[in-house]
């Protein structure tokens, strides 16, 4: 069985400016290559997972998407790495202009990107590792039953904690899945993550 990094794509190998879809917009977070170099010759085969969203929300479309995916793995390429697939989620259950406004299995915090991998490849999810920026990254690669889950600091995770804690002082379910999160292992930058995997 083959082991996995799955990657978020937002935040963790293009710098976030929001709802990225051009190659003039697309700048490679430092330390990325690396990263993968490092995970490549342990064994890691490499996968990107990530929520695509601006496609129902009609700010691009799945070719300009597809466009941009081809010029992000021929960077890579060039450094030495193959991806062996990009999976995405087109959907947004409310905030959608066309066919991709739709609750689905896919998008994250939803695991349904990761087991088709999974499926696809034949792939030990408890050898594997996500490397995300949002709680809602932790939260799909914990639903798969990734044991290794690193969470990259960033804008949005003050935010969606204070979230999680109104959730938590609501019900029950929420303070469990907030206690779930301190499970991660959370890193200040990419070229920490490099150190996680070092240790690996
Ligand atoms: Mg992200
Ligand atoms: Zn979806």
């Amino acid at each position: 069985m083959a082991k996995a990094l799955f990657l978020d794509r937002d935040g963790i190998i293009n710098i976030d400016h929001g709802y990225v879809h051009k190659i003039d917009d697309f700048e490679f977070v430092g330390g990325i290559f690396e990263l993968c170099q490092l995970a490549a010759a342990k064994g890691y085969d490499i996968f990107v997972i990530t929520n695509q969203a601006g496609i129902a929300r009609g700010l691009y479309a799945v070719a300009d998407f597809e466009t941009l995916t081809s010029w992000m793995l021929a960077q890579f390429k060039k450094q030495g790495i193959d991806i062996q697939e990009v999976f995405y989620c087109p959907h947004h259950p409310t905030k959608g202009v066309n066919e991709f406004k739709m609750s689905c299995q896919c998008r994250k915090p939803a695991p349904g990107m990761i087991l088709k991998a999974q499926e696809k490849y034949n792939i030990d999810l408890g050898l594997s590792i996500f490397i995300g920026d949002k709680p809602s990254d932790m939260q799909a690669a914990e639903a798969a039953g990734i044991s290794s889950r690193i969470l990259v600091a960033s804008r949005y995770l003050e935010e969606e904690i204070k979230n999680d804690s109104e959730n938590a002082s609501n019900n029950g379910a929420g303070k469990q899945d907030l206690t779930k999160q301190s499970k991660v292992i959370k890193v200040n930058n990419v070229l920490g993550a490099i150190e996680i995997i070092k240790a690996l």
